[in-house]
């Protein structure tokens, strides 16, 4: 391993204990996921002149030399036809067409730095295909272990990709154990899980950092995102923290609203119900695969940042999501997946309770392309 000094330290979410970085981590002695402390300064005028990637915010993001395939810098799409101030975030341009190439892209940057050559995830289906396409640019070895039902495209991504796949018959959360198995039997391999190590957060945080960005340095008043293990919710929430702390805004925030499918809602749930932490949902099902997590390690984060935004938690049906998902691409020509066709649902719901105000600023996260989910869309 290498052991090159590092310049950041690590904290954890939960009990606040403190790390260095000297050794790859994964999560706390409590079990709970890790933070990344940055101070780094990123020279905002410098900005227009850098590569249209993640990597343009490289002083806010851990150092490391970065393995990119061009992520990030997505198009924020007026979408008038749905609000007179509403945009879609459209994540489906990123490389891998789905935003978990963000923040595979910062952890196997990380990875790599530490000389792992080894990785592993269990994916419900975007990330296995991110993990296998960053591990290949890296030349890495990479195992996915993926739901059996996971959609056929995100499969044969990860496998064109030279990955290993393992179908597995359960959730994510079933395949996440078959990974902690697969690693103690071969401690050389390391788990890139959702929030067990803490990287990924960092490259998803850099929606929040765009979003400022395109917008001309002005957040906007709500952000509606498809929730699954919440790392680009937790991640966008941090990058405001460090965007105040850097001079560039203020202390005001987004209101934050977390979209999830009805079959499969743990934080609407602990949300509404008042809880600190959520409890895991029974025979989770949904055809937003993204959207199909029934328990989350960063659970107690997200809740905390639902309530210090003054936020909302809302549920959508799969009939909902995917008539929304069509709506979008036939209204403004974004192939949308069924998670992001989950926030205009939401969107419009809260509309019509007066949550959401027609002059505000709105933002819906696309955070895949349609043609991922052959089957739910057909
Ligand atoms: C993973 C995923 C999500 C959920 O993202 P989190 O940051 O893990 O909550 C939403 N939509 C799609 C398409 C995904 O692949």
């Amino acid at each position: 391993m290498l052991r090159a000094a590092m310049t950041h330290q690590l904290t954890c979410f939960l009990c606040g204990q403190r790390f260095d970085s000297e050794e790859p981590r994964t999560v706390c002695e409590c079990g709970r996921p890790l933070r990344v402390d940055t101070d780094g300064v990123v020279p905002r005028e410098a900005l227009p002149e850098r590569e249209p990637t993640l990597w343009r915010y490289r002083e806010a993001l851990p150092d490391c030399e970065p393995v990119t395939l061009g992520e990030g810098m997505t198009p924020l799409v007026p979408v008038p036809n749905f609000g007179e101030h509403w945009f879609i975030k459209d994540e489906a341009l990123n490389p891998t067409a789905s935003f978990k190439s963000r923040g595979m892209s910062a952890a196997i940057s990380m990875a790599k730095r530490y000389g792992i050559r080894r990785v592993a995830a269990p994916s419900a289906g975007n990330a296995g295909g991110a993990l296998a396409a960053y591990a290949a640019a890296a030349g890495m070895e990479a195992t996915v272990v993926m739901p059996s039902d996971t959609p056929s495209a995100c499969v044969l991504e990860a496998r064109c990709h030279g990955a290993r796949v393992v179908l597995h018959d359960g959730l994510i959360t079933d395949c996440g154990a078959v990974v902690a198995k697969m690693q103690q039997d071969d401690p050389s391999m390391f788990n890139l899980a959702t929030l067990r190590e803490p990287y990924r957060i960092e490259g998803k945080k850099t929606m929040g950092y765009e979003l400022a960005e395109q917008l001309g340095w002005r957040l906007p008043d709500v952000i509606l995102y498809p929730t699954g293990g919440g790392t680009g919710l937790i991640g966008m929430w941090k990058a405001f923290d460090e965007m105040q702390r850097m001079g560039w805004i203020g202390a005001h925030r987004p209101r934050m609203v977390v979209v999830q499918a009805d079959g499969c809602a743990p934080i609407v749930n602990a949300f509404h119900s008042g809880e600190r932490f959520a409890e895991e949902v029974a025979n989770a099902h949904t055809a937003a695969a993204g959207l199909r997590v029934p328990r989350a390690l960063g659970d107690f984060i997200m809740l905390d940042v639902l309530r210090a935004s003054a936020g909302a938690a809302v549920t959508v049906s799969d009939e909902e999501m995917i008539a929304c998902a069509k709506e979008i691409a036939r209204a403004v020509g974004v192939f949308a997946c069924p998670e992001g066709g989950a926030t205009l649902a939401a969107a419009r719901r809260l509309t019509a309770d007066g949550w959401i105000k027609p002059e505000e600023v709105v933002v819906l996260f696309n955070t895949a392309s349609g043609v991922k989910y052959v089957e739910a869309l057909s």
